[in-house]
């Protein structure tokens, strides 16, 4: 489902140059749900932000179920993208803007109708479990309800793919688990390709199939889960 084959990424700063990816070479398949994990400064952020070109490779090919997204124009991209949705650790919801409305917000770029707009946004407030606070601002929100909002955002235009951008670390591990199994159901019951960083192992042991460890802009280890922690 997505492939990224030979990937560097280099900044550029005033005065120097920061290699944040060196020869990354990854592959998740459909349906799985892969952690990245490493320390801060790895390289996670600047990996998950080239799936969706966020930030273009400065070599390497990203592909999204067989199709070179690093060869596209902008407006052929735009299109790609909405197969893929985004959750964030501050979860960049629009504070002026209602619950529904920030679910919303997607679609009313799309030109669906409006009774549809709201019958999928009933849904997928439904879904999250916030169809009693869907009238309420972020404000009002704690942080597990607002990162629910971002999920339901993140899934309002059917991507086939979730990328998670340390989703729970701003969360108690109380609200990180509830989190966690909304995220599990989601891949269970959409069948939604997940793909998600962080620095926490738990979250990697509590979800992941897979997991790749990176380390300096490198991945040093990739398998199975208990694979990976297993091993002495
Ligand atoms: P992580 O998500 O694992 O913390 P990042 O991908 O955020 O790692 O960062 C990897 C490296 O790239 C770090 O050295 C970071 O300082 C650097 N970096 C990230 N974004 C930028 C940027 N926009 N400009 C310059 N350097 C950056
Ligand atoms: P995260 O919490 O996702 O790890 P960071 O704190 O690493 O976020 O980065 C926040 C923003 O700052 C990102 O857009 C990243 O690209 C940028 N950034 C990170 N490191 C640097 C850096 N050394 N120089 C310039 N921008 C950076």
């Amino acid at each position: 489902m997505i492939e990224l084959i030979g990937i560097d990424k280099e900044y550029r700063a005033k005065d120097r140059i920061v290699t944040a990816l060196q020869h990354i070479n990854l592959t998740v398949e459909k349906g799985e749900i892969f952690g990245v994990i490493g320390r801060s400064g790895a390289g996670k952020s600047t990996l998950l932000r080239c799936v969706n070109l966020l930030e273009r490779p400065t070599n390497g090919k990203v592909l999204v179920g067989g199709q070179d997204l690093t060869s596209l124009k902008e407006g052929e991209l735009q299109k790609e993208r909405k197969r893929i949705g985004m959750i964030f650790q501050h979860f960049n919801l629009l504070s002026t803007a209602t619950v529904e409305q920030n679910i919303a917000f997607p679609l009313k770029l799309s030109k669906l109708p409006k009774k549809e707009i709201a019958a999928k946004v009933a849904s997928l407030l439904e879904l999250v479990g916030l169809s009693q606070h869907r009238k309420q601002y972020p404000s009002q929100l704690s942080g597990g309800q607002k990162q629910r909002v971002g999920i339901a955002r993140a899934l309002a235009s059917d991507p086939d793919i979730l990328l998670c951008d340390e989703a729970t670390s701003a969360l108690d591990p109380q609200t990180t688990e509830s989190i966690l199994e909304l995220l599990k159901d989601i891949n269970t019951k959409l069948g939604i390709t997940i793909l998600l960083i962080t620095h926490e192992m738990g979250v990697i042991r509590a979800i992941c199939d897979r997991v790749a460890v990176m380390d300096q802009g490198e991945i040093v280890e990739v398998g199975d889960v208990l694979d990976v922690f297993l091993k002495p």
